[in-house]
């Protein structure tokens, strides 16, 4: 009975070394998994809702980069960037004829119009003057990339190619020159990376502008630009007030101009205060 005793004993301790160290590890997991460092006891940031350095802030997503496009092949998009054109198809555009082949799609007919519509946002899209496109000034390559169908970051080719400074490649077209000229010659493929902050209306006024910022091959050519109306021609820019959402669109200018690799990322909340008014005028 005695050595029976002892047995049990030692089974009872084992167990509860094991309850014990299980339990332990469930609690250090559960720490390890909290443990986020910062303060609470610092001063509230402006809006009142967090303090310097606040850990409970919610943490920003997880987004898997992309990788860059070499001449020959078109880079991959960030994780969460909605891709509008991956070289094969135009299905997340409205119906048109623009010619898709060899993994671009290339100017055809009327301008090229996103199903889906957007209010601010980060737009990649690559394009390519080629060859076969002549002529000079706004004749070479025009084209263009419209945010919410409205405002012009210009498409041209201007490679050894002078034209109106605010009608360049990388300007606000009308408004703004790029900063700098940093096309590519013709047939190279060249990239825009392009940030907008779409225009806030109340009561039919513009209480906030748009802005652009935008990246030409990598290089800014339009820093936090402010835009003072939609693209317009030998005319002034003025906003006229409009939903708060638009397309994607890409501009048909009668020359051959290609596209390929475009994606998008939404940058939303909306701005806070104000409203659009809801008809489209
Ligand atoms: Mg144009």
């Amino acid at each position: 009975m005695k050595s029976a005793s002892i047995t049990q004993r030692r089974i009872i301790q084992v167990l509860a070394i094991c309850l014990l160290a299980g339990a332990c590890g469930i609690l250090a997991g559960a720490a390890a998994k909290a443990r986020i460092d910062g303060y609470t006891n610092t001063p509230l940031q402006p809006g009142g809702k967090w303090t310097v350095h606040d850990p409970r802030r919610p943490q920003p997503a997880i987004v898997t980069p992309g990788t860059p496009s070499t001449q020959e092949t078109p880079g991959k998009a960030p994780s969460d960037a909605i891709v509008l054109f991956d070289g094969k198809d135009l299905s997340k555009f409205k119906p048109s004829n623009w010619l898709v082949k060899d993994g671009y799609v290339q100017v055809k007919g009327g301008q090229l119009t996103s199903k889906q519509e957007f209010r601010d946002v980060q737009v990649h899209v690559e394009w390519l003057a080629s060859k076969d496109i002549k002529g000079s000034g706004q004749k070479r390559g025009n084209s263009g990339v419209f945010l919410m169908g409205r405002y012009e970051i210009q498409v041209l080719d201007c490679y050894n190619n002078l034209t109106y400074p605010d009608g360049m490649t990388g300007s606000v077209y009308g408004q703004h020159p790029p900063l700098v000229n940093a096309c590519r010659p013709q047939e190279t493929w060249q990239s825009y990376d392009i940030i907008f902050t779409a225009p806030v209306f109340k009561d039919n006024k513009v209480v906030k502008p748009a802005y652009f910022t935008v990246l030409l091959n990598g290089v800014v050519v339009q820093n936090h630009a402010e835009v003072r109306g939609p693209c317009t021609w030998r005319n002034l820019a003025k906003y006229k007030p409009h939903g708060p959402t638009g397309p994607l669109s890409f501009q048909a200018h009668g020359n051959p101009v290609r596209f390929r690799n475009i994606w998008i990322r939404p940058l939303n909340p909306p701005a806070q205060g104000a409203e659009a008014p809801k008809k489209d005028k």
